[in-house]
């Protein structure tokens, strides 16, 4: 690692680009479907892929950062989100076999993982199932800077969240 490397950004799909959970008094119209841009892969017959706004792939890719898939869909993230976004293929962090217990100690089971991947390099990590617990477990175990970003999984990322996460990327010594 060299000292000019970018933030990692870990990004989560569930939530973070596919929005779900919403309920028909919050959105009564249902999800917006998109249609695939031209030159993507398209859904792959995947009907979730077509509820990824197209343009979070633009918006993500001009973020000051190496984006990371930190994800259960592993390297169908590649294989089916990245053509449809338009990004290249990403690395991927890959989780412990088996998945362990959620909600032991409150620790979200991606946290430990994030960690060594990172391997002490700033990161943001955008994700719709973070906690406090997660956060003090980063600021207790992480030498590095981080961002932990919670994103409201019924509605996915924000213009908020965009800003947040550019102004955080820029900071000096990211
Ligand atoms: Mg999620």
């Amino acid at each position: 690692m060299s000292d000019s490397a970018p933030p990692l950004l870990f990004l989560d799909v569930d939530g973070p680009l596919i929005p779900f959970g919403a309920t028909r008094h919050q959105l009564p119209d249902g999800y917006p479907v998109f249609e695939p841009e031209q030159g993507s892969g398209g859904t792959g017959g995947n009907p979730l892929i077509a509820r990824i706004d197209p343009d979070l792939g633009p918006r993500l890719r001009a973020l000051p950062c190496e984006l990371v898939w930190a994800t259960t869909w592993e390297s169908e993230a590649n294989e089916c989100i990245a053509p449809w976004l338009g990004l290249p293929e990403l690395p991927v962090v890959s989780w412990p076999e088996p998945p362990p217990a959620v909600g032991t100690d409150g620790l979200h089971w991606k946290t430990p993982a994030l960690l060594r991947w990172a391997a002490g390099r700033p990161f943001a990590w955008v994700d719709d199932e973070i906690n406090d617990t997660d956060r003090a477990w980063v600021e207790a175990h992480h030498p590095g800077r981080a961002l932990l970003l919670r994103v409201d999984a019924w509605r996915g990322l924000t213009d908020a969240d965009f800003t947040a996460l550019d102004d955080w990327l820029r900071l000096p010594g990211g």
